[in-house]
């Protein structure tokens, strides 16, 4: 059995990084087991850690959620990412949010209220990113220029793609220029979409588009940006780590060259 065990959201992993397998339980948890949909052929569980769980002692490790990225298999890590979403369901979902009950689990992803029968599943937060691109007219991709900016919540030095959140009633094409004006005055077209991930942060879904500058002059929206530029591929800035839809869209870019 493989079991994705989770302190909030910092998973337990073994000493070389990988998901804990073992026929029994490794440390003590709280709570009813979450069923998962199996890893390597094997069965998988997610857990809440008790709260006198000891790891150190099991020789187990403790680690972001994020920073496991980069010692997980991509199939272990798209798991553990839908573990904690489903562990942050059932903790934040206890009652029928119509009647008050509590609620019980109805299937490996859904919950039923015990008194009026309410079904619900995990509510995602769509949010859209989109890579800007500025073709130079002579068509030279060498000189084509992309749109990087720092946010103010970015964590380091490096430059991302604008993103933002969808709106209730809205579409994603319609919330990418929404976005794109908000937070930098510019005017896109020929919007593509591209690629897309899972965000479990706690419960999110990036979807991922090119677009073309089709107007208007930087106007940086202050509170979320602190700085935006034009970058051609051969003087382009830090950008962020590999685990990121934006470093995925940027690198589909770079490879257009
Ligand atoms: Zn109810």
């Amino acid at each position: 059995m493989y079991w994705f065990l989770f302190d909030d959201a910092d998973i337990i992993l073994t000493a070389d990084g990988h998901i804990p397998f073992s026929y029994m339980c490794p440390l003590p948890t709280t709570g009813e087991a979450q069923p998962l949909p199996p890893l390597n052929g094997e069965k998988a569980v997610a857990h809440h850690l008790a709260s006198d769980a000891d790891v150190c002692a099991t020789g187990l490790q403790r680690q972001g959620l994020r920073a496991s990225f980069y010692s997980l298999s991509d199939e272990e890590y798209r798991l553990a990412g839908k573990a904690r979403e489903l562990l942050f369901f059932d903790i934040t979902h206890k009652f029928c949010s119509v009647c008050g009950a509590p609620m019980e689990r109805a299937s490996d992803i859904s919950k039923r209220c015990t008194a009026c029968g309410r079904e619900i599943w995990p509510t995602l937060t769509v949010a859209i990113i989109v890579l800007i691109r500025k073709p130079h007219p002579s068509g030279r991709k060498d000189l084509e220029e992309v749109l990087l900016v720092h946010a103010r919540n970015f964590v380091g030095r490096f430059y991302g793609l604008v993103a933002g959140f969808v709106e209730t009633g809205e579409s994603l094409e319609e919330c990418l220029q929404r976005e794109v004006m908000e937070e930098t005055g510019l005017n896109i077209s020929n919007i593509r979409y591209r690629a897309s991930q899972p965000w479990p942060y706690p419960s999110g879904l990036m979807v991922g588009f090119f677009a073309d500058y089709a107007g208007g002059d930087i106007r940086l929206q202050d509170e979320e940006l602190s700085y935006g530029g034009w970058f051609t591929r051969d003087k382009m800035p830090e950008i962020p780590g590999k685990m990121s839809l934006a470093r995925q869209l940027i690198d589909l870019w770079l490879q257009e060259e």
